[in-house]
């Protein structure tokens, strides 16, 4: 009975038998990563659950071609499927997020799909007219066929089998004007393509070729076609850009380059190579729950899991790649990860290396640094405010903020570096975007005085700062916040003489906003504005946002202040007019105080009687 393809695999399925992609020749590579993971499954089974005894020597992958006909077969003896996993792994694909990626990045022919992601066993459409595949899992007794021309569907029958494996029959698509199908036939093609795009695979290939012997006559040999050599176990001046390239976009699903490279080798208590990528882009679903972190984990060159999150911490989660070590038991199981002694080792030495190599970006190549920190410099905060700090000092160097000074991203330290002599606190202000914050009546004061201000515009930036609380010794301080000491003292003196004159206009402003506000009191944070809201120490408003949008935390408000400028025009008007007619203060009380929280992104109570008022006031003064 002929059985229909799932609507997506059906659309995956059509980019490919349509496809004119011109490197059709990677369904080589697809099936012999698909048959390499069938021989990593099987040796790994046997050797944890010793059901079957094997050794590596008894597992390999075979090509074979029939050029009459047209027949291309690659063969392994892993793990096999039974009837319902060819059904589930070839009936649907909608795994690895093949078809989520499909749909986003469309092209005309697939081609950048094709190309640059590892869409799998489909790509043997490309080529082929029909597929076969045989498969006996281990452990069963009964082998099943699955046999399909395309797009009309999938049989799956009975057939003998002896052997636990899979065998994939491509009977090849015929040659076109510009399509050479006839190739993956010859013994030179299929050579080079295995040199070219699995030799790391590490599991021999092996094919029968004929070879020129002694006295020119030709002999057949079994040849394995591949060096077997994993490219982590290579010697680094030996391996090309390209490759690391290569590997990474094949073997970690990203159709861009990595931005970052580490390969690295160590030897001592423990052990390991370890080959990661930093990626260029946010990979699909980064900041979702869905997103696993984790490396992958072998252990003497077996392939033991995949996303081992014991190996990389919550704040290195966009580190992407592999782990290999000889001194990690093979029957490690992801219970068993959590207390084994030599990967919290390796992770503790992976963790100073991503550490160390990150440094050295933002040294030596600060543009790039900065590709990478408008990434995941998120993560790198949340890293610093998550479990009460305590990665702290491993990311503060780490960090990037906006400074005004600047008018561009930098470091903690170079803020430091350049603090004025009588400077004593990190200066910073928090806001939606730095164009807000760069317009708050608060900063005018400030950057005049010639200090430099870091502009917080993430959510999570502020509460990233409280839990770093100083940086070499420094506070932060925020310009937002509390009393600004930036008054000299005869400018104090002034001022306190100018709240005492006017006492009464600040106390009943103070008792008509006794629900809005603690107090009404006169500015230090000030300049050519006349009002502005100040938070007290602790909690912030921009954290009180933050923190209204969870239920948990919906009570937690900052202490407010309305400050008004006593050297703004305002405040002597407000003075003159509170003598002749102190009835009215209540409504300019609320003014004022809406005025200062539209400055501050807040929403009005009742923006209606504010537009009331100002309108009454337009009429007051135009007419
Ligand atoms: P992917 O390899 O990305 O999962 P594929 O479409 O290439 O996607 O393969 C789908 C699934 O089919 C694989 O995950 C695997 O479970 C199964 N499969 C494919 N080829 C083989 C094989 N030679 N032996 C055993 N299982 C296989």
């Amino acid at each position: 009975m002929k059985k229909q393809f799932k609507a997506e695999s059906k659309r995956l399925l059509d980019l490919m038998i349509n496809s004119i992609y011109t490197h059709k020749e990677i369904f080589l590579r697809e099936l012999i990563s698909n048959a390499s993971d069938a021989l990593d499954k099987r040796y790994y089974l046997a050797l944890s659950e010793k059901k079957e005894t094997l050794t590596r020597d008894d597992l390999f992958i075979r090509i074979e071609t029939d050029g009459d006909k047209r027949l291309l077969r690659i063969s392994d003896n892993g793990i096999g499927m039974d009837d319902k996993a060819l059904e589930d792994n070839l009936g649907i694909i909608a795994k690895s997020g093949s078809l989520a990626f499909a749909s986003e990045h469309k092209s005309e022919d697939g081609s950048e799909l094709i190309g640059q992601f590892g869409v799998g066993f489909y790509s043997a459409f490309m080529v082929a007219k029909s597929v076969k595949v045989i498969s006996l899992a281990v452990g069963s007794n009964q082998a099943y066929q699955w046999l399909s021309s395309g797009q009309d569907g999938y049989t799956i029958t009975k057939v003998d089998k002896a052997e636990p494996g899979t065998i994939i029959e491509l009977e090849l698509k015929d040659d076109g004007e510009d399509e050479d199908y006839s190739q993956y036939l010859r013994q030179y093609t299929l050579e080079n393509l295995i040199g070219k795009y699995s030799d790391y695979i590490r599991w021999p290939i092996k094919m029968m070729v004929t070879t020129h012997g002694e006295d020119d006559a030709e002999v057949l040999e079994d040849k394995t076609l591949n060096s077997m050599v994993p490219i982590w176990k290579r010697v680094k001046s030996e391996i090309s850009e390209q490759e690391y390239n290569d590997f990474y976009k094949e073997k970690f699903f990203d159709f861009n380059d990595p931005l970052k490279v580490i390969h690295t080798s160590v030897e001592g208590n423990v052990s390991f190579e370890a080959l990661l990528f930093i990626p260029s882009k946010v990979p699909y679903g980064y900041y979702t729950k869905e997103y696993e972190r984790g490396l992958q984990l072998y252990s003497h060159n077996v392939f033991i899991m995949d996303k081992a999150k014991e190996l990389i911490g919550e704040h290195f989660r966009f580190v992407r790649g592999l782990v290999d070590s000889q001194d990690l038991s093979l029957n490690i199981s992801r219970e068993m990860l959590q207390q084994d002694r030599q990967l919290k080792l390796i992770a503790s030495r992976l963790e100073k290396k991503i550490k160390s190599e990150l440094l050295d970006l933002l040294k030596k190549e600060r543009e790039t640094y900065e590709k990478f920190w408008a990434n995941f410099g998120v993560q790198l905060k949340y890293g610093i405010y998550a479990d009460y700090g305590s990665h702290k000092e491993l990311l503060e160097d780490l960090l990037l903020f906006y400074s005004s000074e600047k008018k561009g991203l930098i470091t903690l330290q170079e803020y430091v570096d350049n603090m004025k002599e009588e400077q004593k606190e990190i200066y910073y202000a928090s806001g939606s975007s730095v164009e807000k914050i760069d317009k708050l009546p608060q900063v005018e004061l400030v950057r005049d005085k010639g200090f430099d201000i870091l502009y917080l515009s993430d959510e999570v930036d502020e509460f990233a700062l409280s839990m770093l609380g100083t940086f070499q010794e420094k506070k932060f301080k925020s310009i937002l916040q509390g009393d600004l000491d930036f008054l000299s003292e005869e400018e104090k003196e002034a001022q306190k003489k100018t709240a005492e004159k006017n006492k009464d206009l600040l106390e009943a402003l103070s008792t008509e906003l006794k629900d809005q506000v603690k107090e009404v009191r006169l500015s230090s944070h000030l300049k050519s504005h006349a009002v502005c809201l100040v938070a007290g120490e602790g909690v912030s408003l921009e954290m009180e946002k933050v923190l209204s949008m969870m239920p948990e935390n919906a009570n937690v408000k900052a202490e407010r202040y309305l400050e008004i400028n006593s050297e703004h025009p305002l405040f002597a008007a407000l003075s003159k007019q509170y003598k002749k007619k102190p009835e009215q203060i209540g409504k300019l009380a609320r003014l004022l105080y809406d005025q200062a929280l539209l400055i501050a992104g807040f929403p009005l109570e009742d923006p209606i009687a504010f537009a009331d008022q100002v309108s009454q006031l337009m009429v007051d003064n135009l007419s």
